[in-house]
């Protein structure tokens, strides 16, 4: 038995959650904690929840309960944690609660209860911090937060108004993930494209050079990094079509990740969205004109409060028309504290899953058709893992890791991380089959 304090650790949620998790496990590290994979050898467990519907904070609150059977020392953090009083009823010898994006007050709470060691040489930790992704991709995030007020939505009660992270930061951060082999950063946030609104746009630093807190900016400046660079979340405000510009240009990949949430006006403005579906339809027109390599994905809510059949309707036909190369759909979750329980004409269970089983079907041969437009076509892979002898799995700039389907490719032998290009020879309802088209050791890389 070493006298090292050790720290267990249970990450929830979403990828914000996990960049917080992901900064608090590098200051644990680099404050000479050792993160143990047990509740046995921990001496305290960190539990990072997730309070966005109601599924979530179920499995947020069995963790906890978990945690304290089996070790009984647990600091809570994360967005349930920002409902301390619902933690504190249920769970009073929790020894800390802290809300979302809370890095010092967990730290704080660590060192109360579990005092660091003193030893200069354990403040060693790799470069890039420690992170809960593969070697190769990463999480930025660019901002916390969110001005929005969407009905459905108790993000902005949870983790509060918009903040953005100066540019220079979020530049530096990045620099020093791609020199520690990242290859492919995912921009998130709660809301990508408001990046800098709440810091007027103001200039930071970067290696000297003035650059601007707006998205359009932060996106160009790391473009020039040489990773791919992916951006998640992005509001349909005005400003999108210029990213799209990026998007053309090869600074960013042609990848938009949109949540439209309806197509119904009358529900988009009971939601607090943008809501005019046919202006919609024209500006993904318009962004495919600018850029027809872009992949769009979005998100969809179905059987929002007051949702009529004939609404239903029209959202399956607004699919129909924009086809949309993947999406992504939720049956409405009345999550307590949303501003969208209170809307008459709540639909019963059954029927919002019937809605949501009929859309996930419309839109899984919308998928499976553009998809097979790929058949026969070329494209740079990133191989993410080994899957047997020979078979990879990657994905091109067209599938997010983790959310979208994947590429097998059969007949080669690069690393994970490695870049590969390579011919698509089939297709199924999401992942896609290929053959490499020169030696991987050849491949062009970062
Ligand atoms: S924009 Fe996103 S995070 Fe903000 S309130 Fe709407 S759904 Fe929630």
């Amino acid at each position: 038995m070493t006298d090292i304090p050790r720290v267990g650790f249970v990450s929830l949620g979403c990828a914000k959650a996990t960049v917080d998790s992901e900064r608090i496990l590098t200051r644990l590290r680099a404050e000479g904690y050792e993160v143990v994979g047990s509740y046995d050898e921990a001496h305290l467990v960190i539990v990072n929840t997730c309070g966005f519907i109601d599924a979530a904070v179920e499995e947020s609150l069995a963790a906890i309960a978990e945690a304290l059977d089996e070790n009984g020392r647990v600091v809570v953090t994360g967005c349930l944690g920002a409902r301390a009083e619902v933690i504190r009823e249920r769970f009073p010898q929790v020894l800390a609660v802290t809300g979302p994006h809370a890095e010092e007050a967990v730290m704080a709470a660590v060192h109360a209860h579990l005092p660091r060691r003193h030893d200069p040489r354990l403040d060693l930790v790799p470069a890039g911090g420690i992170r809960l992704t593969p070697r190769h991709y990463a999480w930025l995030k660019i901002s916390e937060g969110c001005n929005h007020r969407c009905t459905f939505c108790i993000i902005p009660a949870l983790r509060g108004p918009l903040v953005s992270r100066d540019p220079g930061e979020v530049l530096a951060e990045a620099e020093t993930l791609v020199r520690a082999g990242v290859r492919e950063l995912m921009v998130i946030a709660q809301d990508t494209a408001a990046y800098g609104v709440d810091r007027r746009y103001r200039h930071g630093f970067w290696n000297g050079r003035p650059v601007r807190a707006r998205i359009t900016d932060l996106a160009r400046a790391l473009g020039s990094l040489g990773a791919w660079v992916r951006l998640h979340y992005v509001y349909p405000y005005p400003h999108v079509d210029e990213l799209v510009e990026l998007m053309a240009e090869g600074v960013v990949l042609p990848y938009l990740d949109v949540p439209l949430q309806h197509a119904s006006p009358r529900i988009l403005r009971a939601m607090r969205r943008p809501a005019d579906a046919g202006d919609m339809l024209r500006r993904i027109e318009s962004w495919r004109r600018t850029c027809p390599e872009l992949t769009l994905r979005s998100t969809f809510i179905v059987g929002f409060p007051g949702e009529t059949a004939q609404e239903f309707d029209a959202l399956l036909e607004f699919l129909r028309a924009a086809g949309l190369d993947r999406v992504g759909a939720f049956a409405y979750s009345p999550v307590e504290g949303a501003a969208a329980n209170a809307l008459p004409g709540a639909v019963p269970e059954a029927v919002k899953q019937e809605r949501l089983e009929r859309l996930m079907a419309v839109q899984a041969e919308i998928s499976a058709r553009r998809l097979q437009r790929r058949v026969g076509t070329r494209t740079t892979a990133i191989v993410d893992a080994v899957a047997g002898d020979g078979l990879r799995l990657g994905r091109s700039p067209a599938e997010a890791p983790e959310i979208d389907g994947v590429i097998r490719i059969h007949g080669c032998d690069a690393a994970p991380g490695e870049r590969v290009e390579v011919e698509i020879t089939g297709a199924d309802a999401h992942d896609l089959e290929a053959r490499p088209l020169v030696p991987a050791s050849t491949a062009p890389g970062v």
